[in-house]
């Protein structure tokens, strides 16, 4: 990409870099401090309150890798192939007895390793001499008393799965902070963990102004839309395991504006609307904040979503989302989403981006940081051709944000920044 220049400037009015904006919001990002406990079953999404470790091996016990044969190396140290008779059977589950000498144990997969063996032999290259006199099971494969052929040498701990070698007695399985996902789930009832400390959810009071909304389902009259935000914000809410207080759409006064955020704040950890908070006659909720909490952030160096604003209310942190539907998604994924994981008690708030070849030009350096929707197919990054900050249905076709910094140009196969929608929670 080529710089240009630099510009922190729209309309000639100063906007706060993102960077900065980010660092402010952060900072004000005090982890919630209650914790419950849960049954392992129902923790999935949850961020862990403690440091989890294993108080046994895993696996428990030496065991086979392998369908196959357990024996000494020692009987199978030459070069030749050596034929020795099936002394005991070892599925999994149970516990063999010693290896005698000069002779082989049947295993299966994950069964115990019994003294004596050191070695085990994987079936398929194994020749079975069954012998006449054998116990004549329904699977003569399986049964004692037959020899097998197998040629050496056996390396020592060939196909042995160490006991510990997974996890050992003492190690840390995963640390407080931790958003848990499908695997650690299954990692801690490795352990026979079967209930955990995680912090209890973030409750995010929501409302939405705007005369002009309708709810999905009621009938349109002329000059009305309906209310998308609620529905992606309520969606972004719960993807990241919050419980959402939903106040509904109040009228744009001010007085309105205010009553709702004293009610939200009082009963939530953090209260978040759309709309309302540019510079027009009928935007309240910038003007609602100052009058009765404290604006800390307004106007920031982002495309879309310039007009977010963060403060407090009554010492509850409060965040503006902007009306326009396509810069809610944007300015949640930039700020919001980092704010709440911090606020979730989560150690990792970022979010992984990868740099794409460009299968566009963007000839026209912006002035704003600019948060691009785009489809990463077959290794570029298309982007869709509407970028208003109202088509919502760019938002739907695409499967992440590319990132064009103020003051630069693309041309096509250049690197671009890319941030999948599965890093940003938004699946
Ligand atoms: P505002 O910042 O309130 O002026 O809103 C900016 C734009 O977003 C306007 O076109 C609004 O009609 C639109 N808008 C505001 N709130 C919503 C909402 N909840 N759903 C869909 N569009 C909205
Ligand atoms: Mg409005």
């Amino acid at each position: 990409m080529a710089k240009i220049n630099q510009t922190n400037c729209d309309s000639g009015q100063h906007l706060i870099p993102i960077d900065e904006a980010l660092k402010n919001l952060l900072s004000n990002a005090q982890p919630i401090a209650e914790t419950e406990v849960l049954p392992l079953i129902e923790a999935q999404g949850r961020i862990l309150a403690e440091d989890l470790t294993s108080i046994i091996n895993v696996p428990p016990a030496d065991n086979s890798a392998m369908d196959g044969y357990a024996i000494r190396s020692e009987d199978f140290s030459s070069a030749k192939e050596t034929q020795l008779p099936i002394s005991q059977r070892i599925p999994a589950g149970v516990m063999g007895t010693e290896l005698e000498r000069g002779t082989v144990a049947r295993i299966f997969t994950g069964a115990p390793i019994p003294d004596g063996a050191d070695a085990v032999v994987m079936q398929e290259v194994c020749t079975l001499i069954e012998n006449d006199d054998a116990n004549d099971d329904s699977n003569s494969n399986e049964s004692i008393d037959n020899d097998i052929k197998i040629t050496g040498p056996i390396p020592v701990g060939q196909n042995i799965r160490k006991a510990g070698e997974d996890i050992a007695i003492g190690d840390i399985l995963l640390k407080a902070g931790t958003k848990l996902k499908p695997q650690d789930i299954g990692l801690i009832a490795s352990v026979g963990i079967g209930e955990i400390s995680v912090y209890k959810r973030l409750r995010v009071g929501v409302f939405f102004t705007g005369d002009e909304l309708r709810e999905p389902g009621e009938t349109l009259e002329p000059g009305q839309i309906y209310n998308s935000n609620r529905h992606t914000l309520r969606g972004l809410l719960e993807n990241l395991n919050c419980e959402v207080v939903d106040f509904g759409t109040i009228e744009d006064t001010l007085e309105a504006t205010k009553t709702a955020m004293l009610k939200a704040s009082e009963s939530t950890d953090l209260v978040m609307t759309s709309g309302g908070v540019s510079v027009g006659e009928e935007d309240y909720v910038r003007i609602a904040l100052e009058e009765i909490g404290q604006l800390n952030l307004w106007r920031i160096n982002i495309k879309p979503g310039k007009p977010l604003a963060f403060g407090n209310i009554g010492g509850k942190p409060f965040l503006g989302m902007p009306g326009n539907p396509v810069s809610v998604l944007v300015t949640f994924c930039i700020f919001a989403r980092p704010f709440i994981l911090q606020k979730q008690g989560a150690s990792e708030t970022r979010a992984n981006s990868f740099m794409v070849a460009a299968d566009f030009e963007w000839l026209k350096a912006g002035k704003r940081h600019e948060y691009v929707r785009a489809r990463v197919e077959n290794n570029v990054i298309k982007l869709f051709p509407h970028q208003g900050s109202g088509v919502l249905t760019s938002t739907s076709w695409a499967n992440g944000l590319a990132v064009i910094p103020e003051g630069v140009t693309v041309k096509r196969n250049d690197l671009v920044e890319f941030i999948p929608f599965s890093e940003l929670s938004v699946v």
